[in-house]
């Protein structure tokens, strides 16, 4: 099976009856991109930059930062690559910004939420990233938001920012497009809000089930809450794509359920247009893809979202899909 994926690392992912989907890789550092490479990845869907804060002693500098954001751009050969901004807090700590222990770390001053009340950690990084820019095809997307307020805040420093390198007289890419992740509820729920001003969504399901089930998703006593084929999820799911294309927008998904077998048709059905998962996962689910039949599928979405449970979803898939 192994040898039959392999045939397919430079096929595009394209279903059946001829729909084409985009299959991403989310990597963490630099480092990654090999496998990406290796397992046909046709774009980064999310690169994680929070690792470029950890394991050390204190922020790294603007150079630093864009030295590695060329090196993916660069090394994605002007694929798409969308770079999501700090998004520290929860279960990723910083322990020289020496913040406050809080209650509820998931809940609480993270990601967008932390930057855009500390300018001086946020500022360089969107500027490494504008500078890095014409170096490929770079999307940049704001972590955890949770209101239009957040993004427009966060949207107006970067473009402050572009002001700053333009007197500067250093070059920036044009047309960069600016997305958001939705992984909070409440930016689901008015996605056609968000879409008249974003240029995509990606939609962080780990964080998304665990805030819609009120359900961490490190623990495990709550697990059984913790389902990516539950109605209510792909309900939202369902918002969040229908309101993107409304607005002649994409949609994407680079939470864990992106790259998992069972959802991967659900989310065909759905019209998702950007899978982003572990380059591992990537050639498995070309290979899946290939052989289903988007209208099929679409069928089949429009079927589980009548139903209630997450065990008649899965019976439902798998009843029409033999994996
Ligand atoms: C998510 O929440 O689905 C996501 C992709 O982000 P992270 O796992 O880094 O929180
Ligand atoms: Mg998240």
């Amino acid at each position: 099976q192994k040898a039959e994926w392999a045939k397919l690392v430079n096929e595009k992912t394209v279903t059946a009856d001829g729909h084409h989907v985009e299959l991403a890789a989310n990597i963490g550092t630099p480092k990654d991109l090999k496998g990406v490479v290796e397992n046909g990845g046709e774009a980064v869907g999310l690169y994680r930059t929070e690792f470029l804060y950890m394991d050390r002693d204190q922020l790294p500098t603007e150079e630093e930062q864009y030295t590695a954001y060329k090196a993916v751009l660069e090394g994605m050969k002007g694929k798409p690559v969308v770079v999501r901004t700090l998004d520290i807090g929860g279960d990723k700590e910083l322990p020289y910004l020496n913040l406050p222990k809080e209650m509820n770390p998931f809940l609480g001053y993270r990601a967008i939420r932390l930057c855009l009340e500390q300018e001086d950690i946020f500022r360089p990084q969107l500027r490494a990233l504008l500078r890095a820019s014409v170096h490929g095809n770079l999307k940049i997307m704001f972590p955890m938001i949770a209101t239009l307020d957040e993004f427009r805040k966060a949207k107006a420093i970067l473009e402050d920012e572009r002001n700053n390198l333009a007197n500067e007289g250093i070059q920036v890419a044009e047309g960069i497009e600016l997305g958001i992740m939705v992984e909070i509820p409440s930016t689901a729920i008015i996605a056609d809000q968000f879409a008249k001003e974003v240029d995509f969504f990606s939609i962080g399901t780990n964080d998304l089930i665990q805030y819609t089930m009120a359900a961490d998703r490190m623990n495990q006593q709550v697990s059984y809450l913790y389902q990516p084929y539950s109605p209510s999820i792909l309900r939202l799911v369902k918002m969040v794509i229908d309101a993107a294309h409304k607005e002649g927008k994409w949609a994407g998904m680079c939470g864990e359920m992106a790259g998992d077998e069972t959802a991967i048709p659900l989310l065909l059905g759905l019209g998702l247009d950007e899978f982003s998962m572990s380059a591992t996962s990537i050639l498995k689910a070309r290979s899946l893809i290939r052989n289903l039949s988007k209208s099929e599928m679409e069928e089949l979405a429009a079927k589980v979202l009548e139903m209630g449970t997450t065990e008649e979803v899965v019976e439902a898939v798998n009843a029409t899909i033999s994996l």
